[in-house]
């Protein structure tokens, strides 16, 4: 978007694209839901060309990276396609001159006080269910010294908290420099001024760099916060998924995690109705979440994806109405141990940062919440003292409710 902004176009990132202008749709391909909400989102946009509503239509993404034909083929109101990575094709198509190299400048998507700060693309672990490595290649870690650049400019542009992104956050530097640089990483960057908090997500579990501990331990400004997919504990399931780690191992990962990094808020994916998966290791898994006490937890039914080891070699037996039940039950289960831990904050007080207005509130986030996954903190709006978005208050925590806590500022 910065680049097309050179390039002399005004860009919004909003799904109401101005009457009579040019969209670009970007498509994921991760799983069923995600596909079939891309191709809802195309074919709104195709109906919206087709009556002349729109100048031109453009898609991109995973999605259209890998199903560029068949989409090619099908959905005719579309004027081209592009593969995820084709920025300079798009930017040609449209201006129709060299592309600029902006290298690491931006617009930002997100309200200007937090930024998503991608360091690699790819994944090299190959999980059995996984089409992400197929669609987006292996494992392509940023080179250090541009994030650097990158996360500068960006808390010049006023950005105060960083989100640490990649498929897989844990192998950062292995493909570049030979070795893990994560942890340095994280450390270089809680250094950069303005930067008040740095949050960590999509770790993997398997070789975790315990360096990485340390740093958020000691450095102020690492968020206690850690986004870590465990998919299942049951090995037999661990093992099929090609996990390559057994529940002990992972047990002792996640207890090594809270003993270094004491209150530590430890974030989850989980996956029921796997191949294979039987009501004793779905029992297992219930009991596993109990046991583990996870401050948040997401949770997905398996869906088989074109080309993964698990649709070339595994059937797809578990019955879609035992998937959802599962799946129902699980988040049950962590709606209510979710419930118990907001209730233990009830009077502490935190750090909050304002991220907008609404209604009567401010809503506001803890360094223990991720923007659109976790829980907010509600801020009633005072009279007598108006608050700033993308400012930092010290708040006390009053009451929780469905999910998020209330709070006031001291
Ligand atoms: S680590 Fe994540 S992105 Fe990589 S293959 Fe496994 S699930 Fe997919």
């Amino acid at each position: 978007m910065y680049r097309l902004q050179d390039a002399g176009f005004t860009c919004v990132h909003d799904s109401d694209a101005p009457h009579g202008e040019i969209a670009v749709i970007n498509t994921c391909g991760f799983i069923g839901d995600a596909k079939e909400e891309s191709i809802r989102t195309i074919l709104q946009f195709a109906e919206r060309k087709s009556r002349h509503q729109l100048r031109k239509l453009y898609v991109m993404g995973c999605l259209s990276e890998r199903y560029l034909t068949e989409l090619s083929d099908e959905i005719r109101e579309v004027d081209r396609f592009f593969g995820k990575f084709d920025f300079d094709k798009l930017l040609e198509e449209l201006s129709h001159e060299a592309p600029s190299e902006s290298q690491y400048k931006r617009k930002l998507t997100t309200p200007s006080h937090y930024a998503y700060l991608k360091i690699a693309e790819g994944c090299n672990r190959r999980c059995a269910y996984c089409a992400i490595p197929l669609i987006t290649g292996p494992y392509k870690s940023r080179p250090f010294d541009e994030i650097i650049l990158e996360a500068e400019w960006l808390a010049g542009q006023g950005v105060r908290e960083l989100q640490l992104i990649a498929q897989d956050l844990t192998y950062y530097g292995i493909d570049l420099y030979g070795t893990n640089r994560l942890a340095e990483l994280v450390e270089k960057l809680s250094y950069i001024k303005g930067i008040e908090w740095i949050r960590l997500h999509y770790a993997y579990p398997t070789d975790f760099p315990l360096d990485l501990l340390r740093v958020m331990r000691e450095r102020e400004n690492v968020c206690k916060y850690l986004d870590i997919a465990l998919q299942h504990c049951s090995d037999h399931i661990l093992s099929a998924m090609h996990r390559h780690i057994t529940k002990q191992q992972q047990t002792e990962l996640i207890e090594t995690i809270r003993r270094e990094v004491p209150g530590i808020c430890l974030r989850t994916t989980l996956m029921v109705g796997f191949p294979t998966e039987t009501d004793d290791d779905f029992q297992e898994l219930m009991d596993y979440v109990r046991q583990m006490r996870f401050d948040r937890m997401g949770a997905f039914a398996y869906s088989e994806e074109d080309g993964t080891f698990a649709q070339r070699h595994l059937a797809d037996d578990v019955p879609e109405s035992v998937k959802q039940k599962r799946l129902d039950q699980l988040m049950a289960l962590q709606q209510q141990i979710a419930d118990q831990l907001d209730a233990e904050k009830i009077g502490r007080q935190l750090k909050v940062i304002i991220d907008r207005e609404e209604d009567d509130y401010y809503v506001a986030r803890s360094e223990f919440d991720s923007p659109d996954v976790d829980p907010e903190v509600l801020i009633r709006k005072d009279q007598t003292r108006k608050l700033q978005i993308g400012e930092f208050y010290q708040a006390v925590i009053t009451d929780s409710e469905n999910f998020d806590l209330y709070a006031k500022i001291i």
